[in-house]
């Protein structure tokens, strides 16, 4: 199937094919069409699937006759509702928004926490047929009566299983009931737990169920190899790896914020170019080093799960568990990082013999075998080298114990220690929720105050080139502590 038989109008259609794709993905292929006969759609997507274009493309289509470049507010209401979990993906769907409808004279704002809401008021004032949301800072504008959403045809529910997650039920719930009756609604959410098929039941017209990717699988273009490695080895399989794979970029993730930064700093000292991203970092930090890394300027980039949801780098080929997540959802997550939209990928994961129970439940909920095997790098480099192992700390070590020596606590001691440290884990396991849910929650305590910044734009055609530099200076991942106002 091609987009030109979707019926797409003419100028999304020449955004779409700017954006180089050269045939819709299957949530794509099987969404467009139910959404632009105006039924109401329930998707079970992944991130990663194409769902932003999923659900932008047909409201684009949709509210087209409704462009014009009127300078009255009036000539600009509220059709098109987006709600987002997190600060990050509205901002990221904001994005695809202006990059899709950047040939049309339709009006998008991004309305999200932790950052100033004058800027957002003033777009919002001069009309904006699309407002991507996170529930509260949305209610924020609603109390301030500084959106009127009267008018409003069309509702998205973006990643609404996470929406639940993060608690936002009651807000939610508050919203729709703020909406006109008479509306489209279209929800996509990974899985679909009894809470989200009773939101679908009371606020749905019998929608239109479309799943493309069976819940909690992990995508098949993603190849898995697992090696075993034990902890205080892990480090130096990892700089074989990336030089016997040739690995252009990869992402590596680890359980904890100090192995983060431990395994960055070790492999800047293997020799390549490489830094970390955590919850611990500062929001521009973050962001620096994404956009570092989406730059290629970046080889290794060491991340806790605060970067394995939501995270979007074209061509991504190889993701490194350089340890196994605890919670067999994340390793979705985290190998979801490759393998995006068509593309081919490789998860390489390194198995400590004590973390034989992660890899049960991963195996379980993947339903995959996942076999371990050795390292290819470890052996080709040392037969390749004509030499034997080289004899590292760990093997000295060994050796010591078996020979009665004391062993003095090396560093890779202590990190094994520090990897099985319950109160780490625990927090590790909430870094991608710390992430989102403070800058929510403090958008909502600080709203008049906050002047972090956030993003808002007018009618995108004229600023077409300016949103593609925004693409550019902000990855629409991680917000920086400043505003630009496209208009
Ligand atoms: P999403 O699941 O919406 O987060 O999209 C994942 C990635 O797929 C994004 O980088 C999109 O730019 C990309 N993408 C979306 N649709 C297509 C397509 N039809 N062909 C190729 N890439 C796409």
């Amino acid at each position: 199937m091609s987009f030109e038989s979707l019926g797409l109008h003419a100028e999304i259609l020449r955004a779409v094919l700017d954006a180089g794709y050269e045939n819709p993905t299957p949530v794509q292929a099987r969404a467009i069409p139910v959404v632009m006969a105006g039924r109401d759609v329930l998707a079970g997507a992944q991130t990663g699937t194409g769902k932003t274009a999923a659900f932008t493309l047909p409201i684009l289509h949709t509210l087209q006759p409704y462009a014009n470049t009127s300078a009255s507010p009036a000539r600009h209401p509220v059709r098109a509702l987006i709600l987002t979990p997190t600060r990050e993906l509205c901002d990221q769907v904001f994005e695809s928004v202006t990059t899709y409808g950047k040939y049309l004279p339709l009006r998008a704002t991004a309305v999200f926490g932790g950052v100033d809401m004058n800027p957002q008021i003033e777009a919002l004032r001069r009309g904006s047929e699309i407002v991507v949301a996170t529930p509260g800072r949305l209610l924020d504008h609603v109390q301030n009566k500084t959106i009127n959403l009267s008018q409003v045809e069309m509702l998205v529910l973006d990643e609404a299983d996470r929406m639940l997650d993060m608690g936002f039920i009651l807000d939610i719930r508050r919203i729709l009931g703020l909406l006109p009756a008479r509306k489209q609604t279209l929800l996509f959410s990974a899985t679909f737990a009894p809470e989200i098929k009773k939101l679908a039941e009371d606020f749905m017209h019998n929608p239109e169920t479309i799943e493309v990717a069976r819940r909690n699988a992990t995508n098949e273009s993603v190849t898995q190899q697992l090696h075993p490695a034990e902890h205080d080895h892990k480090r130096r399989v990892l700089s074989q790896l990336i030089r016997h794979h040739e690995m252009e970029q990869v992402i590596v993730f680890t359980r904890t914020k100090i192995g983060a930064e431990r395994l960055a700093r070790e492999l800047k000292r293997d020799g390549f170019v490489c830094e970390a991203i955590h919850g611990d970092r500062t929001q521009q930090a973050r962001l620096e080093t994404l956009a570092s890394f989406k730059e290629q300027k970046l080889r290794v980039l060491v991340a806790t799960d605060v970067a394995a949801r939501g995270l979007d780098i074209n061509e991504l080929p190889y993701v490194v568990n350089f340890e196994l997540p605890t919670n067999p959802e994340d390793y979705v997550h985290r190998i979801g990082r490759t393998g995006r939209a068509g593309a081919t990928g490789v998860a390489i994961s390194l198995v400590a013999s004590d973390e034989d129970k992660a890899l049960g439940l991963i195996r379980k909920m993947t339903g995959k075998p996942l076999e371990l095997t050795p390292a290819p790098g470890i052996e080709l480099r040392e037969r390749s080298e004509g030499r034997a192992p080289r004899e590292g700390r760990e093997v000295r070590e060994r050796r010591d114990v078996r020979e009665g020596r004391e062993v003095r606590e090396g560093r890779e001691v202590r990190e094994g220690r520090e990897q099985r440290d319950p109160g780490e884990r625990r927090s590790s396991r909430r870094d991608d929720i710390m992430q989102v849910e403070t800058p929510l929650i403090e958008g909502r305590r600080a709203t008049s105050s906050a002047a972090l910044g956030g993003r808002v734009a007018g009618g995108f055609a004229p600023f077409a080139v300016r949103a593609r530099e925004a693409v550019r200076e902000l990855p629409a991942l991680l917000l920086p502590p400043r505003y630009t106002v496209s208009k």
